[in-house]
């Protein structure tokens, strides 16, 4: 009741005139529809008391959807909004996702626990596969395929209401959900079955919105930059999946890739992260590493500076970071590789 006068104040300036009755009905639907896509994605109460408290809801959550994507924030449901509205996205909702959840290990199983017909189930594997690698490229992660029981990471495709209380709702539109890491349903990725999955450009393509979910899966929430691949809707695109803000995202929950190798074997206890040595959060990448027997220490170099690290301690040195280039002059500021020879 409530809801349908609110509509029917907001049509009231425009239903004078009898021409405009189709158009009417159109904008009648699209507030419908603008308030189910608020609260599936901004979090709009529902059932809330009084045509003005709902008004008032729905015109805030508007402005933090147009916030959101960079647009004019208005609090009405102008054209760009409403286009906005109906193109083809990731279920999860743009805010109100519980942040900072992640995996207290490094090691995750997946389980693919049904495939779509759309696809052999060779290649459904194996671009289930290749999407988790992406993260594990840029993590300290490890994935490992399961065949039965209960997984991390539990992937399967489904259509419409499926149980787990977030219906897919036919073609298009929803594409895939996925929940943030926990136990249970945490980590779940789920593929709207009634989509036509690909591994092309055609709509739409598997590998591209498995990366997106195993996102969430991880810990990740939507990111309000469109060339991110946690962006909330749904592009092709060719090449590593991954945007410059996509990897500072995971970085900042798993950090970064250091492995102990005995041969070819991996160490106990390894990977490990980087951080855990003392450096700080804004290092995302060490150009090269050298131990030196004589001092006991164990050089790091990354960018144009390089960290001593005291082995015998266990932590960095007080005066790390120095600079490359005042303390070895001539090599230059752009380091590959290093080795320790005569001292
Ligand atoms: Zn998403
Ligand atoms: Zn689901």
């Amino acid at each position: 009741m409530e809801m349908s006068s609110f509509l029917f104040l907001l049509a009231v300036p425009y239903s004078f005139a009898l021409p405009l009755i189709a158009e009417e009905t159109d904008k009648m639907g699209n507030w419908q529809f603008a308030e189910k896509y608020l609260s599936s994605f901004y979090g709009l109460p529902v059932g809330v008391q009084g045509t003005g408290e709902l008004q008032n809801n729905v015109r805030q959550k508007l402005r933090e959807m147009q916030a959101f994507f960079g647009l004019n924030v208005t609090g009405d449901l102008d054209s760009s909004t409403l286009s906005l509205m109906d193109m083809p996205r990731c279920a999860d909702p743009d805010i109100g996702q519980q942040h900072h959840l992640k995996w207290k290990k490094t090691l995750l199983t997946f389980r693919i626990v049904n495939y779509t017909p759309d696809l052999p189930e060779f290649t459904v594997d194996l671009t289930i596969t290749k999407a988790l690698k992406a993260w594990s490229h840029v993590t300290p992660l490890v994935f490992k395929k399961v065949e039965g029981g209960t997984a991390d990471i539990m992937i399967s495709f489904n259509s419409r209401d499926h149980g787990d209380g977030s219906p897919f709702d036919g073609p298009k539109h929803l594409l895939a959900h996925a929940f943030p890491p926990g136990n249970h349903i945490g980590g779940d990725v789920h593929f709207d079955e009634d989509e036509n999955w690909s591994t092309d450009s055609t709509d739409f393509n598997l590998f591209l919105v498995a990366c997106h979910e195993f996102g969430h899966a991880l810990g990740l929430s939507h990111s309000t930059d469109p060339g991110a691949l946690m962006y909330p809707f749904y592009s092709y695109a060719q090449g590593f999946p991954l945007s410059e803000d996509d990897i500072r995202s995971i970085q900042a929950l798993y950090g970064i890739k250091m492995w102990a190798l005995d041969g070819y074997s991996l160490v106990d206890g390894y990977p490990k992260y980087i951080h855990k040595l003392g450096l700080p959060k804004s290092v995302r990448k060490i150009d090269a590493a050298v131990h030196i027997p004589d001092t006991g220490k164990t050089l790091l170099f990354t960018g144009q500076a390089y960290w001593s690290y005291d082995e015998s301690r266990g932590r960095m040195d007080s005066s790390s970071p120095r600079s490359i280039e005042d303390d070895f002059p001539g090599i230059g500021d752009k380091v590959d590789a290093v080795y320790y020879e005569h001292g």
